[in-house]
């Protein structure tokens, strides 16, 4: 597909790179993209500029009403010097879905995608060589109409970002212990938990905070209504291996669809591992546990790929998930999905753009 239009203003002076190991999100490239919407043009003025603060009204609806959406994705440098993304498509399409959620107007998302291309060719020498780095892709769409109504902006603007990033796990795949939260709830069907937005997320951080400061790295959640249904955490989808089956809760409208959860859905399917897609209840998960049948536990999400999970605690209750150590199909899909995302292995699902 051919760009349309689109304005590029280079920065007269280029940053340093960053040493491998900057914390994750704080670093970002010299160019960033944006693009305006009004209801007579709709989505126009593309452009790529250099980094910059923007300014905006103290009434623009985003700082009040949080209409707002977000995507996050990688770019992968291969060994042969190639930048890989991985189903950048299914980023673009998710943005659309969370947006008419928000009711926030779509994006041509092959349009979108073609303009994230031209973004990161200008800022290919950002795309880290090291193992496990990669460059992060942070689309955003904010509601920019200076407005008080409590009504659905009537602007917008559209932006990308680059950040350069290291592993999740610098050293290497290591188990997590998770906090089952009962008390607090990130979303019901029927709300926003299927779409990418900000409240999603900061919602959350109450709850982390208790997880954490009982040595947990994060927490699952369960359903708002029953809390009782597991949902996924933090940032990741979850699964589960029981008695040989992977199990992962299905796409409830309460729970973010993940490209990697799709992905890995699809690996093993190509495996002929049986895979199922359900309700899956704590106290089912714990009864399965006791009966020790459950074999594996892993998030994942584009950020780490595959976290295993180590130890669920939920209330009194404690579940300790293959001794604490990385489970065997956890490290298989580790391997493979990366290596499919880093040209290490060839790409038979044709993931890679
Ligand atoms: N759930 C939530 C709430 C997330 O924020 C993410 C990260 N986007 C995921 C799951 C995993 O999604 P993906 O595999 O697309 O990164």
């Amino acid at each position: 597909m051919k760009t349309k239009a689109l304005e590029i203003v280079k920065s007269q002076q280029l940053k340093a790179k960053p040493s491998a190991g900057v914390p994750f999100g704080t670093t970002f490239t010299d160019h960033m993209f944006i693009m305006d919407y009004e209801e007579e043009n709709g989505w126009h003025d593309a452009r790529i500029t250099p980094y910059s603060p923007l300014t905006l009204d103290p009434a623009a609806m985003i700082f009040h009403y949080g209409q707002t959406i977000f995507e996050g994705l990688k770019a992968y440098r291969t060994e042969d010097d190639r930048i890989l993304l991985f189903r950048p498509e299914k980023n673009f399409e998710r943005l659309n879905l969370s947006g008419e959620r928000l009711s926030i107007p779509p994006v041509d998302e092959e349009q979108v995608l073609e303009y994230l291309k031209t973004l990161i060719e200008l800022e290919k020498d950002w795309v880290p060589t090291a193992p496990g780095h990669s460059l992060y892709i942070r689309p955003f769409i904010i509601a920019t109409e200076p407005n008080l109504a409590v009504s659905p902006s009537k602007t917008y603007r559209m932006m990308i970002l680059l950040s350069p990033v290291g592993p999740y796990f610098p050293g290497g795949l290591k188990p997590v212990t998770i906090h089952v939260e009962q008390e607090f709830t990130r979303a019901v069907k029927g709300g926003t938990g299927m779409a990418k937005t900000a409240g999603n997320y900061s919602s959350g951080y109450q709850a982390q905070a208790g997880a954490k400061k009982a040595g947990n790295a994060d927490v699952l959640w369960l359903d708002g209504i029953e809390k009782r249904y597991i949902e996924e955490v933090g940032s990741m989808n979850i699964f589960f291996k029981v008695n040989g089956e992977i199990v992962t809760p299905a796409l409830s409208g309460s729970i973010l669809k993940g490209v990697t959860r799709m992905s890995i859905i699809e690996v093993l399917k190509s495996w002929d591992v049986p895979v199922t897609e359900r309700r899956i209840a704590i106290d089912e998960l714990y009864d399965l546990y006791e009966k020790g049948l459950v074999e594996e536990a892993f998030g994942t999400g584009t950020a780490a790929v595959i976290s295993p999970v180590g130890e669920l605690n939920w209330g009194d209750k404690k579940m300790v998930f293959n001794n604490h150590e990385i489970g065997e199909v956890s490290q298989k899909l580790y391997d493979t999905i990366t290596g499919i995302q880093t040209g290490r292995r060839p790409d038979d699902f044709n993931w890679t753009v």
